[in-house]
């Protein structure tokens, strides 16, 4: 990718274990920022119930997400627990050189590989309250099954050891507030 001084626009990660809010918290940022886009994650992963092509991911066999790896579609990808996932380069590219500012929700790993490429990019760790009350977001948000569950709470340990190689940490306990926090620190360039 070019250097992000030719860009306009700054881009933001959203990180954090599974289940801390980042969707939910950056659907909100979204509506309070007309000036913040989203650049839409491939995954290979089938679609939850109310997930939207296109919105929440672009969701792609593994032939077609073979194909744009193959292309260097993605700025970086990863297999996690058998599906594939890839940030999309164009995509980024496209929201900053137009002037807007771009945001990338990303699992840790994720997150980390896309500061390797582009050290300007803005990494944001979502922090839930305890680990505890991030089972309960998992558990209310009721997609996946218990072993899973599990999963995503053995990694959560991980990664909120890496939460020191982010720029910034924010909290979410209450919704309203991480929101506020988020919007105020894009606002301001983080
Ligand atoms: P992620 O995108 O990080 O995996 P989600 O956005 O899917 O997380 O949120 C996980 C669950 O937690 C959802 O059911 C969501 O409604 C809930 N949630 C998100 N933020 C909060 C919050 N601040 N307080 C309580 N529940 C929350």
């Amino acid at each position: 990718m070019a250097s992000q001084a030719d860009c306009k626009g700054r881009l933001f990660v959203i990180s954090g274990p599974s289940g801390v809010g980042k969707g939910t918290v950056v659907a909100e940022v979204l509506k309070r920022l007309p000036n913040l886009k989203r650049a839409v994650t491939y995954t290979t992963r089938k679609p939850r119930q109310g997930e939207e092509q296109g919105k929440d991911y672009h969701f792609v066999t593994r032939e077609e997400f073979e194909r744009l790896k193959e292309q260097g579609a993605f700025l970086e990808w990863a297999e996690v627990y058998g599906n594939f996932y890839g940030s999309p380069r164009d995509e980024v590219e496209q929201i900053l050189s137009s002037g807007h500012d771009a945001v990338l929700v990303l699992d840790v790993q994720g997150a980390l590989a896309v500061k390797r490429q582009i050290p300007e990019a803005v990494l944001i760790f979502l922090k839930p309250p305890s680990l505890e009350e991030l089972r309960r977001r998992l558990e209310a948000r009721g997609t996946d099954p218990p072993e899973v569950i599990e999963r995503r709470l053995a990694k959560a340990q991980w990664e909120m050891e890496q939460a020191s190689e982010f720029d910034h940490i924010v909290l979410n306990d209450r919704l309203e507030d991480a929101v506020e926090e988020l919007v105020k620190l894009i606002e301001k360039g983080g």
